[in-house]
């Protein structure tokens, strides 16, 4: 039987998840808090993480090892690259890497360390059903690469150099870690990120502004995949 994690960074990022499920047991472990529930017969595992890579390491090794779920779902907002994505627009990551782990003085690409590699690649059944889901809610949901790294972005100097070593789309701080974390455990993930801001000079001020709508817009995406996955069952 399916156990499904659905992860955030911020309270914000799961409140409508944790609504929508309505009752919910927590437990404390390791300085955070899990939330567990039933949904439509199927196990749940819902937290947040707090902010960075570190955080999300934590957060998704437990709830994986700890709460033993078997499938991770991401939910949560980014900066937009891509100027096809907009505030409140859906991007599901195809691959992720991290933008900031350099070792380049060594000669290697930006983003490769010696037994990893410079992209971690999300499950393509989740994709796919992310497909199914936007299809059914006349959605568009752009699928590409997201570069996660422990910095808020609000620089377009910043954001170009980016681009030129990962060709990202989106970018946030989160992503990557969980993906590294599932795929060394061979647990299929998912990353979803709703537009908060476009990651230049005005990039906070927009943050504040369109954070919270734009994590119900994905929280709702993740809630219609996880009916798609119970459904199936
Ligand atoms: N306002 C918050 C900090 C938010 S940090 C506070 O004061 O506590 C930004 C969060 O949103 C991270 O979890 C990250 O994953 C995502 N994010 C959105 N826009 C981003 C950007 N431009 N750069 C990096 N992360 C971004």
């Amino acid at each position: 039987m399916s156990k499904i994690a659905i992860m955030g960074a911020m309270p914000q990022e799961i409140e409508p998840i944790l609504k929508k499920l309505g009752n919910y047991k927590t437990t404390k472990y390791a300085d955070n808090e899990y939330y567990e529930a039933t949904y439509k017969g199927v196990e749940v595992v819902v937290a947040y993480s707090k902010i960075g890579k570190v955080f999300s390491t934590l957060t998704a090794t437990i709830m994986i090892e700890h709460f033993n779920c078997d499938k991770l779902l991401f939910s949560g907002v980014a900066g937009a690259i891509n100027p096809n994505l907009k505030i409140g627009d859906l991007i599901v990551a195809s691959k992720l890497s991290q933008h900031d782990l350099d070792i380049t003085a060594f000669g290697h690409p930006m983003g490769f360390v010696p037994g990893g590699s410079v992209f971690v690649e999300a499950d393509k059944d989740l994709i796919a059903i992310s497909k199914k889901v936007a299809h059914e809610l006349g959605k568009t949901v752009i699928e590409g690469t997201i570069a996660t790294g422990d910095q808020f972005i609000h620089d377009e100097k910043v954001k170009n150099n980016i681009v030129k070593h990962f060709n990202a789309d989106a970018l946030e701080m989160e992503g990557c870690s969980v993906g590294v974390v599932c795929d060394a455990l061979n647990i299929p993930f998912f990353i979803l990120r709703s537009i908060s801001d476009t990651a230049d000079t005005d990039a906070s001020f927009s943050f504040d502004k369109f954070m919270q709508s734009s994590a119900i817009i994905s929280a709702q995406f993740i809630m219609k995949m996880v009916d798609h996955i119970v459904d199936a069952k």
